[in-house]
């Protein structure tokens, strides 16, 4: 039976909750999350451990239910709530780049650090470019300012990887295997790169990973339902007009999909959250319907 949770696996049509073209499908469930009070009254399923089982952290987030099912990795989705900030970055805002107050953010990330035990986030600035940041062997405390980057790979325990996000993906990469995890900011720049099979790319070559063992996960960010590309002829590559819903509208949940498949990935490792950041503005922060606004956290870690 298909699954009509929010963090479902990957489907070819994807179910928007709350959207007002779905209503007839019923009211959405949440997969496996940390903290669900805040989800509009909607059924919670925590099928997998928490995160902090002790819950000394009241901030809420998300997680999808394949990865929950591996236990040295520690990923969260965060949204905009549980945190300090004021409007317009209301509340739990991690980005130092959107004009809020600095003593905020550093408070929210404080937050984030406490809420998956982590003693140090790492960074980048962002740049919608296809640069990937390689964490091997060195410490981090080493590392200083955040690198301009894309994307982060790491087989090094206890170093969360952070994305920040208002509308572009954020998609989670993790090798059981291996061990070895990628977190990528992708927005449409990233899927006109292929950032993501630049990234299966790298952890294969560098860091031994096998395609077919990898996990993968897109996170909540712009839908096909807000995706509108008035320039999509000059923008977009010939090849993506196959995703396109109606005209202007793009699926980046189904390109960032097949992205991933070109790159090896099974189509039964694939989560998608489904979930439009555009759409879902209590939750999440939408640079397109906002404008100034905060960017939430994507966060995964190995525990080693
Ligand atoms: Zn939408």
């Amino acid at each position: 039976m298909h699954d009509q949770g929010l963090f479902s696996k990957s489907s070819k049509k994807p179910h928007i909750p709350n959207h007002p073209s779905n209503h007839s499908q019923g009211k959405p469930t949440v997969g496996c999350m940390g903290m669900g009070k805040m989800f509009l009254g909607e059924e919670m399923r925590p099928r997998s451990p928490r995160v902090n089982p002790d819950g000394a952290n009241e901030v809420p987030y998300l997680q999808f239910p394949e990865m929950c099912r591996h236990d040295q990795l520690v990923h969260a989705v965060f949204t905009r709530q549980g945190g300090v900030s004021k409007a317009p970055y209301d509340t739990l805002n991690a980005s130092y780049m959107t004009g809020d107050k600095p003593e905020c953010v550093s408070s929210n990330l404080q937050i984030i650090k406490e809420a998956i035990g982590a003693n140090e986030l790492v960074f980048m600035n962002q740049m919608h470019g296809k640069e990937i940041f390689a964490l091997r062997g060195e410490r981090f405390e080493a590392l200083g300012d955040p690198v301009d980057a894309d994307a982060m790979i790491t087989d090094q325990p206890q170093v969360a990887l952070m994305v920040k996000q208002a509308d572009c993906q954020a998609a989670l990469l993790f090798d059981p295997i291996k061990d070895v995890v990628a977190n990528v900011h992708c927005g449409w720049r990233g899927n006109v790169h292929n950032i993501l099979g630049s990234v299966v790319g790298r952890m294969n070559s560098e860091f031994g990973c096998r395609s077919a063992d990898l996990l993968a996960a897109i996170g909540p960010s712009l839908g096909p339902c807000c995706a509108e590309f008035v320039n999509y002829e000059q923008e977009f590559p010939e090849g993506f007009r196959r995703f396109m819903v109606r005209e202007g509208y793009f699926d980046l949940w189904e390109i960032s999909r097949w992205q991933l498949l070109e790159a090896g990935v099974a189509e039964d490792h694939i989560e998608v959250a489904n979930i439009c950041s555009r759409c879902r503005t209590d939750l999440f922060y939408s640079y397109r319907a906002e404008g100034v606004t905060g960017r939430f956290a994507t966060v995964a870690m190995l525990k080693g």
